[in-house]
């Protein structure tokens, strides 16, 4: 488990050229008494100022003629020292206050913030000032004011993460067991609370040593003979020009130790959350990158929606995650194309790549054309994509409560779904718009809707709302991405039958996402069957349900249930997904199928078959020709 962890911040090649400064000095102050250094504090008049290498010092002498090695060596094990000890004083202090306050609330929150927010009004350095001031100069007492000036930094961060932990379902649920609080303080919140606390820490421990030598620079610190590195910046100083090396010695070192510091402490915060090493935090570009080999071919213009040889992959690892690969179909007004396939086949990247919705980074789309009504999507500027989304191309997902928004009402959200792409509308037209969206989605009573919060609303609800958005500028194509996996069976059939006389009635191109085949059979017009990020097999609905041609297809009826077919259970799909990163040469759904032989892992299948029926199965290829 350690090891794990250091080879994860060692992979950070900076974290690892910094953990190598820190391993030297620390070396270095460990075997500073067993190196026969001369004592630090002996003046020699004499000798003042030499430069180094000379009459015999190794780094020169002081304007006291001490020997600035010796010097420095013992005064950064003191530095060290102090600045580690004021960060674990603050951590502890700051992250206990912290602690207290999240997990207890109330009175004691209230009591213990302020008093913190008091620490929090004074600027940094001249609390820090005021504190040494009043105990007297000192390193003890230096070392007690940095402490002191760190601990709202601990005690803010830690308060806010316990807050959201003992707020938490879990939580609730041990205390509901009759768990006491001590108990619950130490075996639930506190462990989850050390990653926190470990990164708040290690960013500040470099500060905190730099603040330390501010102090016994301006000799508040360390008082002389004793020598740390900021009195000896302090004292080099008044000699920066004539005998630069006295302050440019002690200077170095600091910035080495805060510079280790600091670079081990970004490899640390990293380490311990995964989502920054993978850049799923880096802020991603409005629209999918876009590289592509070679001219783009030219687009269909005779469909709506064309999507052809369309390939995206994610590139988090060394091998990219080619999530989706070669895939082609289209699309008109009226049209209901469903793409059915396992959870992890590739669906939702697809429906995202049309508009170019995919984070990017990390990924990238590598070939392929998203042609819309002529047009190539990938090609044009980025305004014309993004005057696109929504009011040519809607989006309806899965889960509509991640999707609205939590402290709007409906109809303010219905209302800024159309003022969007059409600023000059007024608030009685939006109104009266949004009410009859809502009459649209079959709700009864939208005046009463339109004043609620998503929150307040069942699933069925929310998710004819999220259709109502959908609807709100008149699409050409929606797509539907699993619109009906987190309902209740009535209330799919519900929303399927409402999606269904919407692209009848109004012609829009609708492409359904689902992994359920019962539920496409209900409403599509044509099937695409993904795996493993490909198309294995297209065609009619009922051709395809009713004489499967892909093993895949197959297995994928035979799973999913049949209410009074008068078969036995559903028979699931023994084994996995092949990785991403790490596809067969051949047909990806070989390892998994009965018939497989040699000649389907040999090379790979290509999709045959006519326009109104492709299969990429060499079996049946061989069988049909
Ligand atoms: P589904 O068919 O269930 O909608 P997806 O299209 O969401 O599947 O995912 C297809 C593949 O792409 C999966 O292997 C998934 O792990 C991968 N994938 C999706 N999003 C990301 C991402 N942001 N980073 C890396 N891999 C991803
Ligand atoms: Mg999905």
């Amino acid at each position: 488990m350690m090891v794990r962890f250091a080879k994860r911040i060692l992979r950070n090649r900076l974290a690892g050229f910094g953990a190598g400064l820190l391993l030297m000095v620390t070396g270095l102050c460990l075997v500073t008494p067993f190196l026969g250094l001369p004592d630090p504090n002996v003046i020699s008049t004499a000798d003042r100022f030499s430069l180094p290498f000379e009459d015999g010092f190794v780094l020169g002498a002081d304007h006291l003629g001490r020997d600035i090695l010796s010097r420095l060596l013992w005064g950064t094990r003191l530095s060290l020292a102090v600045g580690l000890t004021a960060a674990l004083i603050a951590a502890l202090i700051g992250s206990l206050i912290g602690i207290l306050a999240g997990f207890f609330g109330g009175k004691l929150d209230d009591l213990l913030m302020r008093s913190v927010d008091v620490l929090m009004a004074f600027p940094y350095i001249l609390l820090a000032l005021a504190i040494v001031a009043v105990l007297g100069p000192g390193l003890m007492n230096a070392l007690i004011a940095v402490a002191i000036v760190n601990i709202p930094f601990f005690a803010r961060n830690v308060r806010g993460v316990t807050l959201v932990i003992a707020r938490s379902d879990y939580i609730a649920a041990a205390r509901l067991s009759g768990r006491g609080s001590i108990s619950l303080l130490l075996f639930e919140v506190v462990p989850n609370l050390w990653s926190v606390i470990i990164v708040a820490f290690s960013t500040t421990v470099g500060w905190m040593i730099l603040e330390t030598a501010g102090l016994s620079f301006l000799g508040l610190g360390s008082q002389p003979p004793q020598s740390d590195l900021g009195s000896m910046l302090g004292e080099g100083r008044a000699a920066l020009i004539t005998n630069p090396h006295t302050s440019v010695i002690p200077g170095l070192m600091i910035f080495v130790i805060v510079m280790g510091i600091n670079l081990l402490g970004d490899g640390v915060r990293d380490a311990l959350d995964p989502r920054l090493a993978k850049g799923t935090l880096q802020r991603s570009s409005p629209v999918t990158q876009v590289l592509r080999t070679g001219q783009p071919a030219p687009v269909d213009t005779q469909s709506t929606l064309d999507v052809a040889g369309l390939s995206t992959e994610f590139r988090v690892d060394k091998n990219p995650l080619r999530a989706v690969r070669d895939v082609s179909f289209s699309l008109n007004g009226g049209e209901c194309l469903a793409i059915v396939g396992e959870s992890g086949s590739g669906k939702s990247v697809t429906a995202l790549s049309i508009t170019g919705l995919v984070a990017s980074p990390p990924a990238v789309i590598t070939s392929g054309t998203v042609g819309f009504r002529g047009r190539d999507l990938f090609s044009e500027p980025f305004d014309v994509l993004r005057d696109l989304r929504g009011r040519r191309i809607a989006y309806i997902f899965q889960d509509p409560l991640s999707t609205l928004h939590p402290l709007l009402t409906v109809g303010a959200q219905l209302a800024e779904a159309m003022v969007t792409h059409d600023p000059r509308l007024t608030k009685p037209v939006l109104r009266r718009r949004a009410i009859s969206l809502l009459e649209d989605v079959r709700i009864a009573n939208p005046e009463h809707i339109m004043m609620s919060y998503p929150h307040a609303l069942s699933g069925g609800m929310r998710q004819r709302i999220g259709i109502a958005m959908a609807l709100a500028n008149d699409p050409d194509i929606i797509i539907a991405d699993e619109p009906t996996t987190a309902l209740d069976v009535t209330v799919q059939a519900q929303v399927l039958r409402i999606l269904d006389d919407l692209r009848r009635q109004k012609g829009v191109g609708l492409i359904f996402i689902s992994h359920d085949l019962n539920v496409v059979s209900q409403i599509s017009d044509r099937i695409a069957v993904m795996y493993a990020g490909q198309i294995v097999e297209c065609g009619p609905s009922r051709d395809v349900l009713e004489q499967p041609a892909h093993p895949y297809t197959r297995a994928l009826l035979a799973s999913s249930p049949q209410i009074g077919a008068g078969g036995g259970l559903p028979k699931p799909i023994d084994g996995g997904l092949p990785r991403p990163d790490d596809l067969p040469a051949g047909c990806a759904f070989a390892a998994r199928c009965e018939m497989a032989t040699d000649i389907c892992s040999a090379s790979a299948v290509e999709l045959r078959g006519s326009a109104s029926r492709e299969v990429r199965c060499v079996k049946w290829e061989a069988a049909n020709g």
